[in-house]
Order: structure tokens, then C-alpha cells, then sequence
């Protein structure tokens, strides 16, 4: 049976996937909206289809009060695979902490083994 992979290797995987991540990770949440414009005659104004859709990002703030921004057209890509890292960022980061907390209890056991 092959052994499990080495905790120092799975550590290292985990913190360059990591970095490579956060290069790229936005923190929010992605939103379409479709608005009216202001041009006079406009189908949008007129019950017609509005302009849309546009990419919004919205996030928590400092003090939690809510907040966004617009993303424009030659944004969108980029800021949809950032949203998408910050997921992938944060499952990593558990995987990471779950091993910290393994090394952490594993080395209280030790210490008290050779007491
Ligand atoms: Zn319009």
C-alpha cells in the first residue's frame, strides 16, 4: 500500500497553490445587473430591453456596511476567475490549518512522551 503523501509535501503543495491564488483572488460576490441609460428615446426608457448585463461585485466593507463597485467589460474575466480563487483560497487555507492543527497536537504527544 503506498503511504500517504508527507505532510512536509502536501504542506508545500498547499502553500504554492496558495500563493498563486492570492496573486488573483477579489473578495466579493458577483452580480448582474441591466440599467437604463440617459440617452433621450432610448429603447430601455421606452419598456424596451434594458443595457445589461453589467458585472457588479458587492462585499462586506469595514463595519460591515456593504459596498461594490462596477466591473468594466475588460475586467469581467479577471474578475470572475479572482472570485472563483478566493473560494478555491479559503478551502486551501482550511486543508492548511487542518495540517497545522495535526502538527500541533502531534508534537504536544511527542513532548509528553519523552517526559
Ligand atoms: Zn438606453
Amino acid at each position: 500500500m503506498p503511504r500517504a503523501t508527507e505532510p512536509s509535501v502536501q504542506r508545500r503543495k498547499l502553500l504554492s497553490e496558495i500563493e498563486r491564488l492570492a496573486e488573483v483572488a477579489i473578495f466579493g460576490t458577483l452580480s448582474e445587473t441591466y440599467r437604463t441609460c440617459g440617452s433621450a428615446g432610448c429603447h430601455c426608457q421606452a419598456g424596451g430591453p434594458k443595457h445589461g448585463p453589467h458585472l457588479n461585485v458587492s462585499y462586506r466593507g469595514e463595519k460591515g456596511k456593504t459596498t461594490g463597485y462596477y466591473v468594466p467589460k475588460g475586467a469581467e474575466a479577471a474578475t470572475r476567475e479572482g472570485v472563483a480563487a478566493w473560494q478555491e483560497l479559503q478551502a486551501c487555507l482550511r486543508e492548511l490549518a487542518e495540517l497545522n492543527k495535526e502538527r500541533n497536537l502531534r508534537q504536544a504527544r511527542e513532548e509528553s512522551d519523552s517526559r
